[in-house]
C-alpha cells in the first residue's frame, strides 16, 4: 500500500534541505518497504546538499536508518513484516567477481543504486507526482522508504533504533576501516585525522583492536573531547599544538604511527597522514573528498619506506556479518553507541540538525521519527 510520508529532501544544491510530504509506493519484486524509526545525519548527506557529492536533486537524503519492515515484495523470503532492519548504503549484487570474493563494497553494480533503486526505478514521488531520487539507493531520512532487499540487514529487535541506525554508516565505516581494512594490530599506534562521526569510530575501532597509542587530530576542541571519550590516548589541535606531523612523530618517539587514517576528505590531509606514518605503515583514506581533489606523496620515499596507501569504503563491510557483530559488541559494552548520539531531532527539525552538523556540535545527531 502506498504511504504518505514526511521526508528530508535536497531540492536545490547549496540550499538547506526541506521537509516535505511525499508518497512512497509499495515494494516490487526483490524490494521491501520499511517504516523508519531513526536516521543518523551524516556528513555525506550534507555533502549531497552542497554538491561535494554530486547527486541530482530532488533527492531524499539519509543513508543511516533503522526501522521495521512493513511490506515485502515478491520473491523476498528471508524478511518478514515486523523484522527490524538497518539500511546499507552500498548495493551489492551478490553475483559479480567482487561480491563472490567477499569484497561487497566493490560490487560492479553498486553504481546502479547511487540515486535510484538498482533497477533504475523510483518508488518515491512528491505530491505533484514528480519522482524523487533517493540517496545511495535508500533515502531513509523519511518516515517510509521502499528499498532493495539487499540494501537492508536484519538485526535483533532489542536494540534501540537510534543506536542501531548508526551501524548503517558512521560505525561500520569507522570501525570497519580500523578492523576490516587496516587490520589494526594489538599494541600498535594509530593517528586519526578528523574526529567527526566517522573519525570517532575509527578511534574506537583502533581501541577495540587493541592499539596502544591512539592520536586524534582535529581543529575543534569539542571533537577532541569526544575523541578521548572514544579511546584517543593523545589529542592534537593544530591551531594550538602546531604541525600535527611533528607532534605525531614526537608522541611515537620519532618513529611515526603504524596506521594513519584520513577521515576528512582532503588531499592535503591525506599527505599529512602519509608523513605521520612510519616506515612500513599503512595510510587509510576514509574521508570522501570533492571531485578533482588530489594528493601527493614523496615519490623517492615510496620504494624505500614500503608504506601502504589504501582507501576504505564503508569499512570494507560485509554488512550481514558485520552489523550483527558490531551490535553484539555494543550489547557487551565494548562498542560505544549511546555516547555517539549527542542529540536527537524530530523530522521537522531536520534543517537544524544539518546546521548543527556544519557547526560540529554533535558526535552524531539522529532524527527520530
Ligand atoms: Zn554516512
Ligand atoms: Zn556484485
Amino acid at each position: 500500500m502506498a504511504q504518505r510520508s514526511k521526508a528530508v529532501i535536497c531540492r536545490e544544491v547549496n540550499k538547506p534541505p526541506v521537509v516535505e510530504e511525499i508518497e512512497v509506493d509499495s515494494p516490487k519484486a526483490g524490494e521491501v518497504m520499511i517504516k523508519l524509526d531513526a536516521c543518523g545525519v551524516c556528513h555525506s548527506d550534507l555533502s549531497a546538499t552542497n554538491g561535494t557529492i554530486p547527486l541530482p536533486p530532488p533527492l531524499i537524503l539519509g543513508h543511516e536508518g533503522a526501522g521495521k519492515v512493513v511490506e515485502v515484495g515478491e520473491g523476498v523470503t528471508d524478511l518478514a513484516v515486523g523484522d527490524s532492519v538497518v539500511s546499507c548504503f552500498v548495493y551489492s549484487c551478490g553475483e559479480c567477481r567482487y561480491c563472490k570474493t567477499g569484497r561487497l563494497v566493490l560490487c560492479n553494480d553498486a553504481s546502479k543504486a547511487y540515486f535510484t533503486l538498482p533497477t533504475g526505478d523510483l518508488r518515491t514521488k512528491d505530491l505533484s507526482g514528480n519522482p524523487l531520487h533517493i540517496f545511495s539507493g535508500v533515502g531513509v531520512m523519511a518516515e517510509y522508504a521502499t528499498v532493495n532487499r539487499k540494501n537492508v540487514v536484519k538485526i535483533e529487535p532489542d536494540i534501540p533504533a537510534d543506536r542501531a541506525a548508526l551501524v548503517g554508516c558512521a560505525v561500520m565505516t569507522g570501525v570497519g576501516a580500523a578492523i576490516n581494512t587496516a587490520k589494526v594490530e594489538p599494541g600498535s599506534s594509530a593517528v586519526i585525522f578528523g574526529a567527526g562521526g566517522v573519525g570517532l569510530n575509527v578511534i574506537q575501532g583502533c581501541a577495540i583492536a587493541g592499539a596502544q597509542t591512539i592520536i586524534a587530530v582535529d581543529m575543534v576542541d569539542k571533537k577532541l573531547e569526544f575523541a578521548q571519550q572514544f579511546g584517543a590516548t593523545h589529542v592534537v589541535n593544530p591551531n594550538s599544538d602546531g604541525d600535527p606531523v611533528a607532534k605525531v612523530r614526537e608522541i611515537t618517539g620519532g618513529a611515526g604511527a603504524d596506521y594513519g587514517f584520513e577521515c576528512i576528505g582532503l588531499g592535503s590531509v591525506a599527505a599529512q597522514a602519509y608523513s605521520a606514518v612510519g616506515k612500513g605503515g599503512t595510510i587509510v583514506v576514509v574521508g570522501v573528498a570533492k571531485m578533482g581533489d588530489m594528493t601527493s606523496v614523496p615519490t623517492t620515499l615510496l620504494p624505500m619506506e614500503e608504506k601502504i596507501i589504501t582507501g576504505s569504503w564503508f569499512g570494507s563491510a560485509r554488512p550481514s556479518v558485520d552489523y550483527p557483530r558490531l551490535l553484539g559488541l555494543y550489547k557487551a559494552n565494548r562498542l560505544k553507541l549511546d555516547e555517539l548520539v549527542t542529540q536527537t531531532y524530530s523530522i521537522d527539525d531536520a534543517p537544524r540538525a544539518f546546521e548543527d552538523l556544519e557547526k560540529g556540535v554533535n558526535a552524531r545527531g539522529v532524527i527520530v521519527f
